[in-house]
């Protein structure tokens, strides 16, 4: 396991090698990758869907109305972005904020897989369905599998996966953000329950979302 020096050493490298990413069309129509940002050594890792337009023009994750709601959800539990790490499925913009497109996903997954391993959290807290359902490996939507973790295999890595709703989908539906916020609301008692049990989750049997082991090429952040 790496310290939180080597940790932030090894994003800041790999962050260097996405940003000329080439992978799929949305290279030529970002302004700017949107990597990921937060604390390198979080225990909590939030996946959302893309970079809206704020984010392709900032090169952060959640700057926009989205992502005040998600400071102000953090906020309720205690926590700041320095508390977590924070990426998106894509790391580019869909033009027009439009759906990640399948073969931008599969282009885009070994960049998310490689942050998770570089990040190593405990708890990856899935925003909304593309991320729900790129790390736990099923179809299932988010309306039914919200508020319940999950024990997943990402990479070589068992982790706790966590479904929320989309900070953007409950911005103006307040009885989606009202679940949100009773969602968000376990978060602290997730994060204790693994710090008393770090290795050993226990029931449901693990899902192996990702059955190919990421492969491991430590870079520096
Ligand atoms: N929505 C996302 O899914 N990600 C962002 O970074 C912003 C809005």
């Amino acid at each position: 396991m790496a310290d939180a020096v080597e940790r932030a050493a090894a994003l800041r490298e790999y962050s260097e090698q996405v940003a000329s990413c080439t992978k799929c069309a949305l290279a030529g129509e970002r302004t700017q990758v949107v990597f990921g940002a937060g604390n390198p050594d979080a225990d909590l890792m939030f996946v959302g869907e893309a970079p809206g337009f704020h984010e392709d023009q900032q090169g952060l994750p959640f700057v926009g109305q989205a992502g005040k709601l998600l400071d102000k959800l953090l906020a309720g539990i205690g926590l700041t972005r320095a508390d977590v790490f924070v990426v998106n499925v894509l790391k580019c913009r869909p033009p027009g904020n439009r759906d990640p497109q399948p073969e931008e996903i599969a282009a885009c997954e070994p960049h998310l897989f490689r942050q998770i391993e570089l990040v190593e959290p405990k708890l990856v807290a899935t925003l909304g369905n593309f991320a729900t359902k790129l790390l736990s490996g099923k179809p299932t939507g988010i309306t039914r599998v919200h508020g319940h973790p999950q024990e997943v295999v990402l990479g070589a890595r068992s982790v706790v996966l966590y479904p929320l709703y989309h900070p953007a989908a409950a911005l103006y539906t307040p009885s989606m953000l009202k679940v949100l916020e009773e969602d968000f609301s376990r978060i602290p008692a997730l994060l204790e329950q693994m710090e008393t049990a770090p290795e050993s989750p226990g029931d449901p049997e693990p899902v192996v979302a990702d059955p190919e082991p990421a492969s491991v090429q430590l870079g520096l952040f």
